[in-house]
């Protein structure tokens, strides 16, 4: 076991996004490891995704389901096929359905209210929500019905920037990340999350990442590469924009999993995604390498084949032709080869000691909680 500094400083997190050394790097593979199997132990929770709308009403111009392309075809799954995917969910033995979409309006709350219900009354699964920047009214109703969690990554931690990628709409004036604080209010586990590499983020832009990461004490934090799509603005205009940047982060395999390392050492309870981004921008190892390096949970898709290729938020995303069988195949035989074993039951935030009832109501002070654990300075 190596010794651990209990805390990070900001030049020291700068240094490890900018480290080229690959024996260097090998430490803080295995630090990040460490912590994950102390932490969270050697389980890797599996949630089913279930791609429900390929529908948006938002204009982000990273996102190749935005509103404004308009060469893609657009579905909504009836419930009857959710139910299934659902059943599906349950014969692979998945702790977890995460149902995601983009913000379609078309999705009524009833709507929802009602399959949330339906899938709580049949199933043991945790139900996990990612439907983009709702009403308030719509996420309470939906808690009320059982869903447990919900993912909203905020993309990034500088405004500005967060701004030009992600314009706001007129008749909202939601922040994520006071989005996510009500969701927290309202009783659901959180997930935020970035995208490593969008043109015009910085080095010092991802190191507030990481402290906004520990500062909110996210349940679920979802780090991937950011990947151009031709259809959209980012995806033509990126590299003028990344040219200009002085100090640009890469939108690589590597700094993505630097991240990802980086995120498990500083919010070592968190449920961490070794994404598809990451297994699409490195088809071979970009999953196994998140896995080894700090991540703990996998997102088979279990969207109907002929619905995912429209789901294409990016292009080529990884494992869309392979059937669900197919894929639980694939991740049974990486989990096992990884000398890990498949998560069994919901797979929800594990609370260690250190952390208080108080603690976990509200949001605590990162001094308070992460008494005896790294943290940034
Ligand atoms: N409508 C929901 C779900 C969006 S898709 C929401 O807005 O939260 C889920 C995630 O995919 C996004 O949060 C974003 O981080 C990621 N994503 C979208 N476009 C991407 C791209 N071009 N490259 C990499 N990740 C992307």
């Amino acid at each position: 076991m190596m010794s651990l500094p209990n805390a990070l400083t900001r030049e020291e997190i700068i240094r490890w996004l900018h480290e080229k050394n690959e024996e260097k790097l090998h430490q803080l593979w295995q630090w990040a490891d460490e912590i994950r199997t102390s932490v969270v132990g050697d389980e890797v929770h599996l949630r089913g995704l279930i791609e429900i709308s390929n529908h948006c009403s938002r204009r982000c111009s990273y996102c190749g389901i935005n509103a404004g392309n308009t060469s893609l075809v657009r579905y909504r799954m009836e419930k009857q096929e959710i139910m299934d995917c659902v059943d599906m969910a349950q014969k692979f033995g998945y702790g977890t359905v995460v149902i995601q979409g983009g913000e379609d309006y078309g999705i009524k709350k009833e709507w929802m209210d009602d399959i949330i219900r339906d899938i709580k009354s049949r199933t043991d699964l945790a139900v996990t929500l990612s439907l983009g920047e709702r009403p308030i009214d719509d996420l309470e109703m939906w808690r009320a019905a059982g869903a447990n969690r919900y993912l909203l990554r905020f993309e990034t931690s500088d405004r500005t920037l967060y701004e030009k990628i992600h314009p706001s709409m007129k008749s909202t004036i939601f922040d994520r990340v006071e989005m996510l604080r009500t969701l927290r209010n309202i009783g659901y586990e959180i997930g935020g999350g970035i995208m490593v590499g969008i043109p015009g983020q910085t080095y010092v832009s991802v190191y507030n990442d990481l402290c906004t990461f520990q500062e909110m004490d996210l349940d679920m934090i979802g780090v991937g590469p950011y990947l151009p799509h031709p259809h959209t603005p980012l995806g033509t205009e990126g590299e003028e924009i990344r040219k200009q940047t002085p100090d640009q982060i890469a939108n690589t395999e590597l700094m993505t999993c630097k991240v990802v390392a980086l995120t498990r050492i500083l919010c070592p309870e968190a449920n961490i995604p070794s994404t598809t981004a990451l297994g699409t921008i490195d088809r071979q190892l970009g999953r196994v390498h998140g896995l080894q390096r700090g991540a703990n949970v996998l997102m088979p898709n279990i969207t109907p084949l002929h619905y995912r290729k429209l789901y294409e938020i990016y292009p080529e995303k990884a494992g869309n032709d392979s059937t669900p069988a197919e894929t639980d195949q694939l991740l049974k035989e990486l989990i096992a080869g990884l000398g890990r074993r498949r998560g069994k039951g919901p797979g929800g935030r594990l609370h260690t000691p250190h952390r208080s009832e108080e603690d976990s109501r509200g949001l605590p002070g990162i001094h308070k909680r992460m008494r005896g654990r790294t943290l940034i300075t």
